[in-house]
């Protein structure tokens, strides 16, 4: 794949005094986060002093998930039910949040579903996958973006996946609308609806989609091209947009295996999304948490994470 950037990016610990913008009065909402990474970031952000609301499908287990954090002494976190695949959820949830925060700082948007055992690749949950993990952060995003600070810099991190990067994309035409400087919102939703109609009639294996997860890995295609899009809609306008692939995760999508803890990827996470402003970035997508040390394969450059979280800041790699 030709990437249009490749980099690699120090991120600045936000313990340091000197790179921290933020206060108490910041907000943050994260999704999906009674469990898995949307729980750690929650926690990671709660313990750097922000007030984040805690949102989940289910009440139940939201509420569960926020009793947990306070009984770690962790007591700026609100919970609120999302979720995500419902229009009417969304539109309930931002409706909520006008009427009880002045403004919002940092959208985390982390809930998907895969439906797929590591090594299955069933497109029956397609329609699910798509509404969750694509369509729903849209919305969501939609719904809040008149509620963000403009008087400092606001941020969005889609968590995404490099399975939806842009070089497992065998259709060459669909890569060259990913790729346009023209892409638009509108070529990405044509997109979603031609793999929605191959896989409505069968002929999605010969499509040219990518080939793992795939109707993950094209909810998170569009995810990734809807950053960039939105990114360049605001830029210069006070809003920073990025996606971000935790790598192999041990959650429960994962049925908990993986190469690092929820816990390691949300130190990375949180600073991403605190970056200060003069070291901001937007329309990016940042992989972390590779195995294997350096290497190449399937043309996408890994750069070996660094485990030792307690330095002042993470090697990731930053390509789009
Ligand atoms: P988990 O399955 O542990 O957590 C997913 C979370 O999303 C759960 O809280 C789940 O809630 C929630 N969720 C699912 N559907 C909805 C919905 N409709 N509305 C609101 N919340 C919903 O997975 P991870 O923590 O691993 O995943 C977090 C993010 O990281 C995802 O975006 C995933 O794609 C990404 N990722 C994960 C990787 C990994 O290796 N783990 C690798 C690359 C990316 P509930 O408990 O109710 O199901």
């Amino acid at each position: 794949m030709q990437f249009k950037e490749t980099d690699r990016l120090l991120i600045p610990s936000p313990s340091h005094s000197s790179t921290r913008w933020w206060s108490e009065e910041t907000v943050a909402i994260v999704t999906g986060a009674n469990k898995g990474i949307g729980f750690a970031v929650v926690k990671r952000m709660a313990e750097l002093g922000l007030k984040v609301i805690l949102t989940a499908r289910d009440s139940e287990r939201g509420c569960k998930a926020v009793e947990a954090l306070r009984t770690q002494g962790l007591h700026s976190i609100i919970f609120y039910r999302l979720d995500v695949s419902d229009p009417c959820s969304i539109n309930t949830f931002a409706s909520w949040f006008k009427e009880n925060f002045t403004a919002l700082d940092i959208l985390v948007n982390n809930a998907a579903v895969s439906f797929n055992e590591i090594n299955e690749n069933s497109v029956e949950h397609t329609e699910t996958v798509i509404r969750t993990n694509f369509n729903g952060p849209k919305l969501l995003t939609e719904a809040l973006l008149p509620m963000f600070r403009t008087s400092s810099m606001s941020r969005i991190l889609n968590v995404s996946s490099r399975l939806g990067s842009l070089n497992k994309v065998g259709n060459p035409n669909i890569k060259q609308v990913l790729e346009s400087e023209k892409l638009s919102e509108d070529d990405i939703e044509g997109i979603v609806s031609l793999f929605l109609e191959q896989v409505k009639t069968g002929t999605w294996k010969t499509g040219g989609w990518p080939e793992l997860w795939t109707d993950y890995a094209v909810s998170k295609l569009a995810l990734n091209a809807y950053t960039r899009v939105l990114a360049k809609r605001y830029r210069g306008r006070g809003l920073s947009v990025n996606s971000f692939c935790p790598g192999f995760t041990q959650t429960s999508m994962t049925r908990c295996k993986g190469d690092h803890t929820a816990d390691d990827v949300a130190i990375v996470a949180a600073r991403l999304a605190l970056l200060p402003p003069d070291n901001i970035q937007s329309g990016k997508f940042f992989l972390w948490g590779i195995s294997g040390g350096s290497s190449t394969s399937n043309n996408t450059l890994v750069v070996p994470p660094s485990y030792d979280l307690k330095i002042n800041s993470i090697m990731i790699s930053l390509i789009w």
